[in-house]
């Protein structure tokens, strides 16, 4: 029997309507159209995910499968890796063309987009696949690339038409017999805690940031408990393609002109630009998810201790504001930057911990996006050999930015108690203290599991002689060769192109 010849869009890291380029242009050619989207057994089980990814990626399905019920049709959703899916469609449509978006992943996605681009080869699938965001795929030097992404930010979204959908009608048993098993109840439970996933959500939180909250941006940004609301917390809505980057930078724009705060405003347009600055270094070099990517530091031994790495993982390291930190990320999936940052600069600094244990924070993170991710890991863990390496003081920054100890008391309630000015070292205490505030230092609540002046002052000697070593500065050129904008200003000076570099590290004292 001759097969029906169909278009198929997958879906991936792209989870919405608006300015979705690879529907945009499936809507223009003329065969049906298949929707697809897989939960990948092997991308689920590798190191960096957690049910709580997946329950975001559930929903946000969800709420384009709402949107699709007036055209009484339905994104087919399997539990099956996705190339086994292809090669079940094919056997029985004939596949034509497979729009999707270009995906920044890990090497899970990378390996299985590189079979699924020879299968495609194989059967004379044409795969049509879409930059993402201001990420350009084999980009030959970074020379004009602040340019290209604005241009890219300004050019018109790709908006799909309301009515003029050609959809596959789908064969229902041959599908249910291929969807694969259903997903875990974690996967497809709400869970209140954590931002919950989805198109509609995203504009959202988008829209009241522009509309009042984001007036404190600037001021909170630092703040573990105030960021929560100060901030657009739209990163997981971007990880996850729930809005496109442009739709993000033109709504913006748009309110730019009414704006109270032009400053705040401006800072945060900034960091949609890292966002993709990151993520472009990542597709530049992805071996970044694994290896130093100076690597020198490949000499730099770090001793496993696996005590110190569970303290850490469990909130239990006798430093209030780490402990703080780490319990609300698990908690919540949340941390502002700053924090993000001083946890792990405590991890590899106090701890002198390798940063590649740090698989964990993928996890912990519901905004996880690997081209952000590994890039910022290595930089914060002093390993670039371009970076000015900040060690951050965990109390400095506990007393500055939780100057009531608010947050502290919100995920610590052994410490509910403790007044202020003494709630960031607990552990000078008196005894008489103790039983005032109804804590015992050493049973309720840990002593540090480090001296934190001590373990910093010995991490800080260690680092600083090494990126003085020739090793770390040959390949520190390299970098800034591959990685940094070499426009001709810039390229005149590398330690001006470092500087800039810096600009990307929140550009703040420790
Ligand atoms: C060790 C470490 C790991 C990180 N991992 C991730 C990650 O997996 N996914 C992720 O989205 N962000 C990551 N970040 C960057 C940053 O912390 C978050 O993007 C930000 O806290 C998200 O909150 P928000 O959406 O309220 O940000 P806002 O401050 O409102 O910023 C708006 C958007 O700009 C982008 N952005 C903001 N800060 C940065 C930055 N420093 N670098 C790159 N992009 C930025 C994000 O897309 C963010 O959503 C990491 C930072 C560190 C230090």
């Amino acid at each position: 029997m001759l097969k029906q010849d169909i278009a198929i869009v997958w879906l991936k890291r792209d989870l919405r309507f608006t300015d979705h380029e690879p529907l945009f242009n499936a809507q223009k050619q003329q065969l049906p159209i298949l929707l697809i989207y897989c939960f990948e057994p092997s991308v689920m089980h590798y190191d960096d995910s957690d049910v709580r990814h997946w329950r975001f990626v559930h929903q946000s399905l969800q709420d384009m499968q709402d949107k699709l019920k007036d055209h009484k049709v339905q994104i087919a959703v399997f539990h099956q890796e996705a190339l086994f899916v292809f090669e079940k469609i094919q056997k029985k449509y004939n596949i034509a063309t497979i729009f999707s978006h270009q995906e920044i992943g890990n090497l899970v996605t990378y390996n299985r987009d590189l079979a699924v681009k020879d299968f495609c080869t194989q059967h004379n699938i044409v795969w049509k696949e879409y930059q993402s965001n201001g990420v350009i795929r084999k980009l030959k030097s970074r020379r004009d690339w602040e340019k290209r992404w604005k241009l890219k930010m300004k050019e018109p979204p790709k908006m799909v038409g309301e009515s003029n959908w050609r959809f596959l009608d789908i064969d229902k048993v041959w599908y249910e017999n291929l969807k694969g098993e259903p997903l875990n109840i974690e996967i497809t439970k709400p869970h209140k805690s954590f931002q919950m996933g989805g198109e509609t959500m995203a504009w959202k939180y988008l829209s009241s940031f522009l509309k009042d909250r984001y007036v404190n941006y600037s001021k909170h940004i630092s703040k573990p408990a105030l960021s929560r609301k100060g901030c657009s917390r739209i990163s997981p809505y971007l990880s996850y393609g729930n809005i496109s980057m442009r739709m993000v930078y033109q709504y913006t724009m748009q309110h730019y002109s009414t704006s109270s705060n032009k400053r705040a405003i401006n800072n945060f347009i900034s960091r949609l630009h890292w966002h993709c600055h990151f993520m472009q270094k990542f597709e530049d070099e992805c071996r970044m998810e694994f290896e130093n990517v100076n690597r020198a530091y490949d000499n730099l031994v770090k001793p496993k201790n696996e005590a110190y790495i569970l303290a850490w993982q469990t909130g239990t390291t006798g430093v209030p504001i780490v402990d703080a930190c780490m319990r609300c990320v698990t908690q919540t999936g949340y941390l502002n930057f700053r924090m993000r940052a001083m946890v792990v600069s405590f991890f590899v600094f106090n701890l002198w911990q390798d940063w590649r244990e740090l698989h964990y924070l993928a996890k912990q993170f519901l905004d996880y996006e690997p081209g952000i991710h590994y890039p910022q890991l290595q930089m914060q863990s002093g390993v670039t050999g371009i970076n000015t390496i900040r060690i951050y003081n965990p109390i400095k920054n506990s007393m500055e930015h939780d100057e009531n100890g608010e947050f502290i008391k919100t995920w610590i309630p052994e410490l509910s108690l403790v007044p202020a000015d003494i709630i960031h070292e607990p552990w000078k205490m008196s005894a008489m203290e103790q039983e005032l505030y109804k804590v015992k230092i050493g049973k309720d609540y840990p002593f540090p599991i480090v001296d934190v002046e001590e373990s910093r002052k010995a991490a800080s000697d260690q680092v600083y002689q090494f990126k003085k070593t020739e090793a770390v500065k040959t390949e520190a050129k390299r970098i800034l060769n591959k990685h940094v904008n070499t426009s001709k200003q810039d390229a005149k000076n590398a330690s001006k192109q470092a500087a800039i570099i810096d600009l990307f590290n929140n550009n703040t004292p420790q």
